[in-house]
């Protein structure tokens, strides 16, 4: 590991000196750290703005809920407000990470973390190609180990999926973030937020031999928080599939908001979690369901269907069913879930 300088952030003004490279933010550390041990990043400065006043809190203004951007994993899932509100965020973080790991991360530094490719999470010098850590070396995981890799979205330079529980519960859920820099501050729906290797990858002549961006935040950038329009009547769910409940990333993931009337769903929210390098949103499904009973034997042919869209690699064919089912599971889930 590299030798960096420590400094404290005293106005939000001195988070907007890191330029992603020599100098980053350091909030909760249980991210960033990981990347200076392995050498994914080895920047000179480190700024921490884990005490700035302002990105703390949750909090009820209207109908817009709002989570700064250091409420920790914890804070936000066991936070009235979120259970009653938008309870598909609280599942997603308490099923985010280990209790210790929950009291530290915040969701603003939990929706920046890095794919867990395991050929991209190890040490450097890699013994293999990885375009992500290296660009124009190559990718290991296109052609070898990919059972967790995307099945949307991908190119062939990196088909790494993101990890993140909380950010398919807030792509569901319709949430913006709310950025800020020395140019001012912007929102942005959390939908094109993030960017799939596609998106990235459009208009760049040589893709795998650039180092491409995953999200919309330019340096110089931070995230300040989230903002959620509470709808009426709404309920939300959140389903992590994973090999062991205790604590491990998810094979797949969904996350459904549903608006019930009479017993028909009349307005849904579907996302899907690992399955791409963003939280999947199923829209062209959101649409069918109109009209649907919300039982599990009706949703599931639909969701089986707009799974025709796919693009499985060698290993992770098996995603396409289990993505459908767990998102049928959260619809029922939902629907049977307390109304905001
Ligand atoms: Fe690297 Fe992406 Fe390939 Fe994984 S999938 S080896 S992160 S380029």
């Amino acid at each position: 590991m590299r030798n960096f300088t420590y400094a404290a952030a005293t106005g939000i003004e001195d988070a907007f000196a890191a330029d992603g490279a020599d100098i980053m933010l350091i909030a909760g550390g249980t991210e960033l750290l990981n990347w200076f041990r392995l050498g994914i990043a080895s920047p000179g400065h480190a700024i921490d703005i884990g005490r700035l006043e302002g990105l703390n809190g949750i909090a009820l203004h209207g109908d817009r809920l709002s989570i700064g951007a250091l409420a920790t994993l914890n804070e936000i899932g066991e936070h009235p407000l979120v259970k009653d509100r938008a309870s598909a965020l609280g599942e997603a973080c308490l099923k985010a990470a280990s209790a210790q790991i929950r009291n530290r991360a915040t969701i603003g530094g939990n929706v920046l973390q890095k794919t867990r490719c395991a050929y991209f999470r190890s040490e450097a010098p890699l013994p293999w190609g990885c375009n992500k850590r290296v660009p124009g070396s190559g990718c290991a995981a296109r052609d070898g180990l990919n059972e967790r890799h995307a099945i949307f979205g991908w190119a062939d330079s990196c088909v790494a999926v993101h990890p993140s529980d909380p950010l398919v519960a807030l792509t569901a859920l319709d949430a913006e973030v709310e950025i800020a820099g020395k140019n001012g501050r912007r929102v942005v729906p959390v939908t094109s937020f993030h960017l799939t290797q596609e998106e990235a990858a459009t208009g760049v002549e040589n893709p795998a031999e650039t180092m491409l961006p995953e999200t919309r935040l330019e340096p110089g950038e931070i995230i300040l928080g989230y903002h959620l329009q509470v709808v009426p009547g709404q309920r939300s769910a959140y389903v992590k599939v994973r090999e062991r409940a205790s604590y491990e990333y998810a094979l797949v993931s969904a996350a459904v908001s549903v608006t019930l009337e009479d017993g028909r769903i009349v307005r849904a929210r579907v996302a899907l979690g690992s399955v791409a390098q963003k939280p999947w949103r199923l829209s062209a499904v959101e649409a069918r369901l109109v009209g649907v009973v919300p039982e599990r034997d009706i949703v599931l042919p639909i969701l089986r269907e707009a799974m025709i869209e796919a693009r499985p690699l060698r290993h992770n064919g098996y995603k396409i069913t289990m993505a459908a089912g767990a998102a049928a599971r959260a619809i029922v889930n939902a629907a049977m879930g307390d109304v905001a």
